[in-house]
Formats: structure tokens, sequence, C-alpha cells
């Protein structure tokens, strides 16, 4: 069967939601988790945008071995260089360059006329080609574009070594049947067409990407850009598992393929999901939790006599039930050690591997089983420890009772010091950020708060995820516990943490 190209920009396009800047240690887990899951092209980042963003990609093309590793860049000398420079190691290297290709882009933004803008166009994939024969180009806001310029950029790029032809809809503007017909014009039009493969990048604004997306493979496309539970800026991107699932499913109508192992599905939502903190809605397709619960009577009646009544596909297919108790109270280091290498995670030294330990066994004492997503979280957390030494919480005591009002003291590590506070408030939670803000004065504005049971039964962990925002610089933080209030002082202290010593990020957009 022929096959489809699967390229993931959760770690490029994804990273461009609010709030979800991820660290180097972080990307490089997601991208194990990526090449595991056996996504083609692993887009890590765009190399030109931060020295902290190049240095990612060029650990993760080290890192990977079988999947492509690619960075974006604009269509300019510097950034197509850094490119080529941070996948210099990789097994297989892409550099991926664009430029906008509409009247409206390209005279407001760009202020370029059509001629320059080809000749831009060329001259990037010509210095992209000195680094990688893998060359992708792409024509940003193509939705809003002429076809005859479309064409004509294409067919110059081409000539000039591109391997990739990518038509993005930057904005999310298309429906179904126009952007079949848009790839099925440009692959007609284009005269060397057949010399690259066709490549598609929608938008999810009106809710169309993934349908978008799949109109263009009907159409020609063998290249779909697309992300883990659909994240990316605004409304996000194509979602990968949709795509791959739709393909697989409906394989009668589509007649392809991909090289994705299905069951490595959900793990991968659920890592991205706890990185970055964006929760999954419950009525996601194929990872929502409640995308194969049957709740009505006769759903289950039918299910359980004979489950393709009401079911088109296999919760186990996709990964659900795969979250095996892994390991418990009596287990050892080294099970501990093999249990986290199998989940690609890799710890930079012997001392990070013991405090995960020590934290594992403090774990085991509170919660009986132990599964793979409390290892992520309780990883997840000891990173987030690591990199982040600004404010740390040392003690924290909480009264919560009827009738009184709730009372948080607590002692905070701030630099090397240690500040002791105190704060009433509306609950546990309240008074505990209050008592923080009396230390830290932020005045950051709380966007987001919100809590999730990392696997089920009231022992579970309790992760909770907190959105800050102040001077237009918005992050996420984190922190898992099986105490929620523990877990939200964390997550409070992982966002100042963020928004205290992480750099901004400059964010181009395809
Ligand atoms: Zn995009």
């Amino acid at each position: 069967m022929e096959q489809i190209i699967i390229f993931d920009t959760t770690l490029r396009d994804g990273e461009q939601s609010p709030g979800a800047a991820m660290t180097k240690e972080e990307k490089i887990r997601i991208a194990r988790q990526l090449e595991k899951l056996g996504v083609d092209v692993i887009e890590a980042g765009f190399a030109a945008a931060s020295p902290g963003d190049f240095e990612a990609i060029s650990e993760i093309a080290k890192v990977i071995k079988t999947s492509t590793v690619c960075s974006l860049a604009r269509a300019s000398e510097n950034d197509v260089r850094r490119a080529g420079e941070a996948i210099k190691h990789a097994a297989k290297g892409r550099i991926h360059t664009f430029i906008a290709t509409s009247k409206i882009h390209m005279e407001n933004k760009l202020r370029m006329s059509e001629d320059q803008v080809v000749e831009r166009a060329v001259q990037a994939v010509k210095w992209a080609c000195e680094y990688t024969e893998d060359v992708e180009f792409s024509a940003e806001d193509a939705v809003r574009s002429e076809v005859d310029f479309l064409v004509r950029v294409f067919e110059a790029v081409i000539e000039a070594g591109a391997k990739t032809i990518n038509v993005p809809d930057t904005v999310g503007y298309s429906i179904p049947s126009v952007w079949g017909e848009r790839m099925a014009e440009l692959i007609k039009r284009v005269k060397n067409s057949d010399k690259v493969v066709w490549s598609t990048h929608c938008h999810n604004d009106l809710g169309m990407a993934v349908a978008n997306s799949l109109a263009a493979v009907m159409n020609g496309a063998r290249q779909v850009e697309c992300t883990i539970n659909g994240l990316g800026e605004r409304a996000g991107n194509a979602s990968l598992e949709e795509i791959v699932m739709a393909i697989k499913t409906r394989s009668d109508l589509f007649n392809l393929g991909t090289r994705i192992d299905t069951t490595q599905i959900v793990p991968a939502s659920k890592l991205v999901s706890t990185i970055t903190g964006y929760p999954v809605q419950p009525n996601k397709a194929i990872v929502g939790a409640n995308a194969f619960a049957h709740e009505s009577g006769i759903h289950q009646d039918g299910v359980l006599k004979h489950r393709e009544t009401y079911e088109i596909m296999r919760a186990e297919d996709v990964g659900w039930g795969a979250n095996k108790l892994t390991l418990g109270k009596l287990s050892g280091r080294n099970a501990f050690r093999t249990r986290l290498k199998e989940l690609g995670i890799e710890l930079e030294s012997e001392d990070a591997l013991n405090a995960a330990f020590a934290r594992f066994k403090e774990l085991a004492d509170k919660k009986s089983e132990i599964f793979d997503e409390d290892l992520h979280a309780l990883v997840n957390d000891e990173v987030v420890q690591d990199t982040a030494e600004l404010f740390k919480l040392v003690y924290l005591q909480v009264a919560s009772q009827t009738g009184e009002i709730p009372h948080a003291i607590l002692t905070l590590n701030r630099d090397g010091m240690e500040q002791r506070a105190e704060a009433t408030g509306g609950g546990p939670v309240d008074a505990t950020f209050k008592a923080i803000e009396s230390v830290v004065n932020s005045a950051a504005e709380l966007l987001l708060y919100s809590v999730n049971n990392i696997t089920s039964g009231t022992d579970a962990q309790g992760e909770v995820t907190v959105r800050l925002s102040k001077g237009g610089r918005i992050v996420n933080g984190q922190g898992a516990d099986t105490d929620i209030v523990v877990a939200s002082a964390k997550a409070y202290l992982n966002a100042l943490n963020r928004l205290y010593v992480k750099p901004e990020k400059l964010n181009p957009q395809v």
C-alpha cells in the first residue's frame, strides 16, 4: 500500500500555543515518543528563534535515529544556515524553509514584490541544499494566494532542489471541497510536480483542519503536517491521531497506509498533555477519556453482545488500556530504571536517577499502584524542579475546616534564601497562592487553574496546571502530588519560575 508521510510539528507549531513552550529535556522526551510512534518527520523547532531552540533541535538530531529531524527556517540566509547547523548531526535531516505568497502578506508584512519573493524562495532553497538533500518549501498563507503565482513559485523552487512542497492553510480558512480542488489543481498545473512530495498543513480555526488535510490526501497530497492532540496556535493544527486513524479505519476509501504504531497514540497524547499543561477534552476523538466509553444502556448492550455494533475502532489499538500496572512499593532501583528506559525517559545523571527513585519510593508509600503516567509525572516534576531554581517549596501547612477560614503557612526557598509566609483565602488553594504571592509579589494574572487525575482512583496523583500571564507573556506551570494542595503550590511556583527564568521566544508561523 502507498504510504502517507506523517510530519509531526508538535515541537514547533504546537509549541506556539500560549504557554506551551518546552524545555530542551521536555522536547527530547516528546521526540523519543514520536520516534516510538513511528512518525516519519519530526519538526523539532525553529533554529534561528533562540539559542535554546537551536540547542534543542541539535540534541534531538543526535538522539533520534529512525525519524527525520527537521528545523524550520524563514527564507533568509541566517535562518537557513542556523537550521543547517542544527540538523548537522541528524541521521536524516531536513530543512523546511518558507515565505509568504499571498498579496496581503507580501504587501503588508514582507513589503516585497512577486519577483522578489520568487527570487528569495529560490535562494533559500539553494542555501538549504548546501546542508541536506531533503529540503521542504512552504508557501505561507497559500490558502489566500493566487494559484497562478503559487504555480510560478513552486516550479521555481522545485527547479532549485526542493523535494517536498507544502501547501498550508495558515489561517484555517478553507473547507474540504475547496482545499481538495486546490491541491489537485496545483499538482496538475505545476509542470515538474512529479519530482516532489506534495504536503498539506491545515489550521483548525473553523474546525476543519483534519477534514481539509484528508481532502488534500484524496487529491494527491502524500505528506500531512499535524500535531499530537491537535496542539497549535489559536484553534490548533490537524490532529495526528485523527488523521492516522481515519486513514486506517477507512482504508477502504483511502487505500493508503502510514508507518504509525497506533498503540503508541494514547501514550503520546498523555505525554504531550502532561508536558505542555494542555488537557485533552473528554469527548476528543481517539484520545479523549470518553472516546471509547459507552454510557447509554442500548449502546452498552450492543457492544457487550457484539462489539462492532457501535465501535468502529478498538480502544486497545490506539493504546488505551496499555497503562499496565508497572511498579509497586517493592520494586527496586533497577526495575525503576528499566521501566523509565522503556518509556523513553533518560535521566541525565546518576544523581537525577537517585532523586527520581527517592520520589518514586515516597509516592509508592502513598499510592499502592504506580502506572506509567505516574512515572511520567514524577520525572516531569523532577525535571521541573531541576530546571527551575529560583523558587522552591520547602514546607506547606494548610488548615481547612468547615466554618473556619482556610489558612496556609509556607516556607519558600527563594534563590537560596528561605522565606516564611502565611495567608488566608477563599479555599486552601487560594490561601496557598496568596501566601506565595506575599513573598514573590509577581502581580501575574491567573488565567487557568485545573486539576486532573493522572490515573483513576481517589489515591491517584493530582496533576495541577496553572497558567499565568504577565507583561504579555503567558506560561504554564505543572505540579503533581497525591495531595492536590501541594500539587497546586508546586504548579504555581513552576509557572513563576518559568515567568522569571525563561527567556521569551520568537515565533514564526507557517
Ligand atoms: Zn501552522
